[in-house]
């Protein structure tokens, strides 16, 4: 019997290599394998002896990206920054580097978690499902991220400005090395609130280990900020019972901003 986990598994493997451009399971040149050479014996194991001293490759160094990140005078150069960084391997796979959307002078901004397909097509965070539902919700408080007046406006990022292979969590590694991009672009934008979104982006800004459903409508600070986590809107279309809390603390917001 087919093992059905493997099938989607490598379902997904195949969806992702198509996404890539490997939509050819031939090559350009036909390759006559007769007159390839046999491939060389494999050598064999010594007799018995000492035991052969195993010599470990040494863990690549994290890179630190403060430096880059703080360098950046505006958002433009934010942008121009993480789009010519070549140091997160997410950034191999990906489409596009998704940097933001809406209005930059905005009170609130959005960070969500990662691009998936549509965003990576369209290179906007939260543009698929998810981001139809965040519309919604955040038009019931008067925000939109088409709004040029930055009191109803919304400015939207992600923790990751790449999207990972079958839209599987950015790893804490990956995390860390972008951390700084995303410390940055809080502070150049400079909103009057911050509203993370699921724990990918709750639990790195506010720099906790507890997850988005003890951390949601707890306000605390960002950089200085006031800022608020709430339930993604991706969790919300799965777990639609969640929607009375998730009105809370949008409720909270409103009041904090004023109206
Ligand atoms: N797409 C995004 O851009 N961000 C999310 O958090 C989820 C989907």
């Amino acid at each position: 019997m087919m093992d059905s986990t493997h099938f989607e598994y490598d379902l997904a493997l195949l969806d992702w290599h198509l996404e890539l451009g490997a939509d050819e399971a031939i090559g350009e040149t036909p390759v006559n394998r007769y007159e390839l050479k046999a491939p060389a014996p494999k050598p064999k194991p010594a007799a018995a002896g000492p035991t052969p001293v195993v010599v470990q490759a040494a863990e690549p160094e994290a890179v630190d990206t403060a430096p880059l990140a703080n360098a950046c005078a505006d958002l433009e150069e934010l942008r121009a920054a993480i789009e010519s960084f070549e140091g997160c391997e997410l950034k191999q796979g990906a489409r596009n580097t998704v940097f933001c959307d809406g209005n930059p002078k905005a009170r609130v901004m959005i960070v969500g978690e990662a691009p998936r397909r549509e965003e990576d097509r369209e290179g906007k965070p939260l543009i698929g499902r998810a981001g139809q539902m965040l519309d919604k919700m955040f038009a019931a408080i008067g925000l939109s991220r088409h709004e040029e007046q930055p009191e109803s406006a919304l400015y939207i990022t992600n923790v990751m400005p790449w999207r990972p292979p079958q839209n599987r969590d950015p790893s804490p590694d990956e995390i860390a090395l972008m951390k700084p991009f995303l410390l940055r672009h809080i502070a150049l934008a400079q909103p009057d609130f911050i509203v993370t979104m699921g724990n990918p982006s709750t639990k790195t800004l506010r720099e906790t280990t507890l997850g988005i459903t003890k951390m949601r409508g707890q306000w605390g600070e960002v950089l200085g900020i006031p800022s608020i986590p709430i339930f993604h809107p991706a969790y919300l279309l799965r777990t639609p019972e969640k929607k009375r809390e998730a009105w809370a603390d949008l409720l909270s917001l409103k009041a904090r901003l004023g109206g």
